[in-house]
């Protein structure tokens, strides 16, 4: 049985079973049935709307043995012919490939003469924007004054290049490009009908991909449905998708929001080994940004079709509006000095921690001595992030680290004249030494510290950050380190939101929250306290999900099946086997090396 791919055999051979044009359709619609005919019409939209297949069906309407119609049969001989494009008297042409005068002479020459099988003569010129000026001119003569058979369908998709004499000449149609979440909807239908399996997440991602055009979508979707072995996972259009995939900012967002400096750094190490361009990765997170923003203050305006839109809200939700303006400013101001960074890893890895150390705090400025911020930090105390930054920074940006970053066990907080001027260290950082001496040099008053040079980075001053207890933020590694019977099964799947110096505000999946019970939540309490060495409050509530020690495991062992899986397929032997004998791989068959 031969395949037929989806963009083919799906093409709508009807007014009725074109999808996310109906203004075009009505239109069309009512001049066919009441006869008022127009000898040139002009569709225009970008590639993969529908233009030929609605030329089609235009081409059907007038020319079906039932008569001038809206409505096509569908089965006599000129619509199974315009179907199948062997319909003597519609043509259609590409004027990409046919754009001179020549090829516009001859089929000018031609269309003189009386339709042979139809009532009217279609000519369905694609692209016609491409046609050169004589060409343009020479078909001029026919549309001022066509022959009665003759019926004109050009389509493009950049109008403005079509010369005004022929655009005034034609009847305009506007085709909308379509949205991911009709395209989505479609695709739901045709694998319906076509009884092969698929989650909604992974056709929202195809949609996606297919940036409105519905051609694209289904050529995608076959794709997937080879790659999947007849059937449509989120996981698998992901690995297919590749970079469009942009789970990995969430996951660098909520490594912040944690305050998890190891797990933030870890996320940029993995986006280099994925051959992730940092540059388009900090236009990507400022998008994104942009969206969580969006969300925040007009929660209507939202893309639910997006996949990840349920990430994106439970983001707005977690994210102040500081926080969100911040590390847009960031973002963009990171973006715009990458070229400047030693190497584009470490002007990101540079951005990330930026944002973790200006991570806006929950209380108000604080204002102590001076010294007691400027201690350096302790050895354990997220050493990755101070690592890192002496690595592959100057001496100055771990000055800034430190003291951005004070050593919890004193309960230090930093003041704002400190962040004023750590800022202005990280600002200077190419500048001599003279304000990058850092913890040694006299500190200025908070409002005659130096001006920053662009507004943005006020903000920068608003956001101190503010931790009263030595944690990182590390919730399953916390886990690891309690004592907690039969509590652990709440822990495991507890996803921290935030915390402060005397509590921990945690998420609980809705499909755990069976283990909310008061003597789990007790025990985990009293254990957190312990551990602190101070009351710690826990509020419990629902919801998240994807950062739950137990969820994170999950990730893990799917990524690791998923890395074995990708080995054995690139396995030249294997390879082999599959080419030479026909072998099949069985994925579920496979299991990673632990
Ligand atoms: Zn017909």
């Amino acid at each position: 049985m031969s395949y037929q791919v989806l963009a083919r055999k799906w093409r709508p051979k009807s007014f009725d079973a074109l999808v996310g044009q109906e203004h075009v359709v009505r239109a069309l619609h009512n001049a066919l049935e009441q006869q008022r005919l127009h000898h040139a019409y002009l569709f225009t939209g970008t590639r993969g709307v529908g233009k030929t297949t609605l030329s089609r069906i235009v081409a059907k309407s007038l020319n079906c043995e039932t008569g001038i119609t809206a409505t096509p049969c569908g089965k006599c001989s000129a619509c199974v012919g315009i179907d199948q494009g062997s319909f003597i008297d519609y043509v259609e042409m590409d004027a990409a490939s046919n754009r001179g005068i020549d090829d516009m002479t001859a089929l000018l020459e031609k269309a003189i003469y009386a339709p042979t099988q139809g009532r009217f003569k279609v000519y369905m010129l694609d692209e016609v924007h491409q046609l050169t000026g004589h060409a343009f001119n020479a078909m001029l003569k026919t549309l001022e004054e066509p022959p009665a058979h003759v019926k004109f369908i050009l389509a493009t998709t950049d109008p403005q290049k079509v010369p005004v004499t022929v655009l005034s000449r034609c009847l305009q149609f506007n085709l909308r490009q379509l949205s991911a979440s009709v395209i989505a909807e479609h695709m739901q239908t045709v694998l319906a009908a076509e009884q092969i399996p698929a989650e909604l997440a992974a056709l929202q991602l195809v949609a996606r991909a297919a940036a409105g055009s519905m051609r694209d979508a289904l050529s995608l979707l076959d794709q997937a449905i080879a790659y999947g072995g007849d059937k449509v996972s989120e996981a698998e259009v992901r690995q297919m998708l590749g970079a469009i995939d942009q789970r990995y900012l969430f996951a660098l967002l909520q490594a912040l929001l944690r305050s998890d400096g190891t797990s933030l750094l870890q996320q940029v190490r993995e986006m280099e080994q994925r051959s992730i361009s940092f540059p388009t990765a900090l236009s990507d997170l400022a998008n994104l940004l942009y969206q969580i923003a969006l969300a925040q203050t007009v929660p209507g305006a939202a893309d639910t079709a997006s996949p990840d839109h349920l990430l994106l809200q439970d983001m707005a939700a977690q994210m102040s509006a500081e926080q969100v303006q911040l590390f847009y400013q960031i973002a963009i101001l990171g973006k715009r000095d990458l070229g400047l960074a030693p190497d584009e890893a470490a002007g990101f890895s540079m951005c990330m921690l930026r944002m973790l150390a200006f991570m806006p705090g929950e209380k108000a400025f604080d204002k102590r001595s001076p010294d007691q911020g400027r201690e350096p930090a302790p050895a354990g105390r997220s050493p990755a992030v101070t690592q890192t930054l002496s690595s592959q920074t100057s001496a100055h940006a771990s000055d800034l680290a430190a003291e951005t970053r004070p050593a919890p066990s004193k309960t230090v907080e930093s003041s704002p004249r400190q962040l004023k001027q750590a800022e202005s260290v990280s600002r200077h950082e190419q500048d001599d030494s003279s304000h990058a001496d850092g913890p040694s040099s006299p500190v200025a008053d908070p409002t005659s510290a130096v001006a920053a040079p662009d507004e943005a980075m006020d903000l920068v001053t608003t956001a101190i950050a503010i931790e009263a207890i030595a944690f990182d933020g590390n919730w399953r590694g916390l886990v690891d380190q309690l004592k907690l019977g039969l509590a652990r099964a709440l822990a495991q799947h507890c996803e921290l939101s935030r915390y402060d110096g005397n509590a921990m505000y945690l998420n609980v999946p809705q499909a755990h929250s069976h283990l909310l019970n008061q003597n789990y939540q007790q025990k985990l309490s009293q254990a957190i306290s312990q551990h602190f060495d101070r009351p710690i409050k826990l509020h419990f509530s629902s919801g998240g999900g994807d950062n739950t020690p137990a969820a994170l495991m999950g990730q893990e062992r799917a990524r690791l099946q998923s890395e074995a899986e990708q080995a054995i397929r690139q396995d030249d032997f294997v390879q082999a086997l599959v080419n030479d004998f026909g072998a099949q791989i069985i994925p579920s068959s496979i299991r990673p090396i632990q």
